[in-house]
């Protein structure tokens, strides 16, 4: 599943770079993550890496993304494939 970022979030600004995916960014209150580029970090590394630096332990499986992980590699592939030039 795509992860999502709680109303805990403290606007820290460390994970939005860590994001292998471009998939984190500035929303109108908190962070955001687009659940259409998060691939909880598969096919880049072994865990998510926003999890991984967040201070404040906001950051949480998306209920409403519900995802394999061969559905989230696939999400990967897809996503580095568009990216090619
Ligand atoms: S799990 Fe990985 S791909 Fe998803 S938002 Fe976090 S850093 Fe980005
Ligand atoms: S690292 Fe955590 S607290 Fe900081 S902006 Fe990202 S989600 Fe928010």
């Amino acid at each position: 599943m795509a992860l999502l970022i709680t109303n805990e979030c403290i606007n820290c600004d460390v994970c939005e770079p860590e994001c292998p995916n471009g998939a984190i960014s500035e929303g109108e209150t908190i962070y955001e993550i687009d659940p259409g580029l998060c691939t909880e970090c598969v096919g880049h590394h072994d865990e998510p890496q926003c999890i991984r630096v967040c201070p404040v332990e906001c950051i949480v499986k998306d209920p409403d993304h519900a995802e394999t992980e061969e559905m989230l590699f696939q999400k990967y592939l897809r996503l580095t494939e568009a990216g090619r030039p």
